[in-house]
């Protein structure tokens, strides 16, 4: 890979076919890297939706929703979450109330995002079609395609009980050590067949990067998804979402602990496992800090690169799509 030409445009840009897996925020700042070194690629979202729930009435999508505000360019990225320039009006009505979950806002704008879904869900659309319809008021220049249309839900056990990730996310801030991760509904879920096309015609595959256990893995705990992803012919290629033994923001470290796999860029790579020992991972982005495992990783099969990690702004994460990419295509 020739990390010097960042200016150089992806080759064949305009045919390529690129399928991301993600989550929410960490999903959300790759793909904007990556719709802005591929504009002209055509670009599909694999979605988690097992953060998915039914709260006062309405269905709410927290990963598919961050993802889109994001690229719609209408996120507040101060708060990390939500629609910018957010009014709470309507939540302040239910919690007086009783109804709903006091701990968990819903802004006024983002209900309008949430009404307009259940509607169209109660009138018998999929998920599918309801994320389309949201997206086609936006210019997202990607597909935002959710992991399935039947409802998964991540659970997390904990001594005091089971409860939904969001509850023990959002109200609990990930403090009740989570026990282990259960995705209710998974048995029955299936993929999309627009997943399913996504995957069988990319010419790259990317693991964005997201949370390894309750975005990426609920993903690909779908049954069938994860044999698509594999049955691929392209490369696969992740991005580690853990730099220098630490999750940058976010919960992931809590989660890791609750599935046995060290807080380590080379940890989440072989929890992944390398494609060429029956694992997924044809390559694997390391922040520079972590250069070390490189020799380690490429001898266990995997294509390992060094390079700054932080999506600290749209430039760096252009640079770790660009980078991404290049070991996908390489
Ligand atoms: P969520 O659904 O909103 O939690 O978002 P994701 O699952 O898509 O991403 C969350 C994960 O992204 C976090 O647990 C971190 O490990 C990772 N992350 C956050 N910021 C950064 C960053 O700047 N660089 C990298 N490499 N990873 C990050
Ligand atoms: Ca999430």
């Amino acid at each position: 890979m020739n990390a010097g030409h960042r200016s150089e445009s992806v080759p064949n840009a305009s045919r390529l076919r690129i399928a991301v897996l993600a989550g929410g925020v960490g999903g959300a700042k790759f793909v904007r890297g990556l719709r802005q070194v591929a504009p002209e690629a055509t670009i599909s979202v694999i979605t988690n939706t097992g953060d998915d729930l039914w709260l006062a009435g309405v269905r709410v999508c927290p990963d598919l929703d961050s993802i889109m505000y994001a690229l719609a360019g209408v996120n507040d990225a101060e708060r990390g979450w939500g629609r910018a320039g957010e009014s709470e009006r309507v939540s302040a009505e239910l919690a007086a109330y009783g109804a709903g979950w006091p701990w968990f806002t819903l802004g006024d704008l983002d209900l309008g995002t949430h009404l307009a879904r259940t509607s169209w869900l109660r009138e018998g659309a999929t998920l599918t079609e309801a994320t389309a319809r949201l997206a086609a008021r936006w210019d997202l220049g990607v597909s935002l395609l959710p992991m399935s249309d039947d409802p998964v839900e991540t659970h997390v056990v904990t001594e005091q009980g089971t409860m939904h990730f969001e509850e023990w996310w959002v109200r609990h801030r990930a403090a009740l050590p989570a026990l282990a991760f259960e995705q209710v509904g998974a048995d029955r879920a299936r993929p999309t067949p627009s997943v399913l096309g996504a995957l069988a015609s990319a010419d790259a595959v990317l693991l964005a990067p997201s949370n390894p256990v309750v975005s990426i893995g609920t993903i690909l705990g779908v049954p069938g998804l994860r044999d698509a992803v594999v049955s691929s012919s392209a490369r696969i290629v992740g991005v580690s979402p853990i730099i220098g033994g630490a999750a940058v923001r976010g919960m992931a470290a809590q989660c890791l602990a609750a599935v046995d796999v060290d807080v380590s860029a080379a940890a989440v790579a072989r929890h992944y496992g390398a494609r060429v020992d029956g694992g997924l991972l044809d390559g694997w982005l390391v922040d520079t800090v972590d250069s070390a495992v490189v020799p380690e990783l490429d001898s266990e099969g995997m294509r390992a690169v060094a390079r700054p990690l932080y999506l600290s702004s749209l430039e760096q994460s252009a640079a770790i799509a660009r980078d991404a990419l290049a070991v996908a295509l390489g």
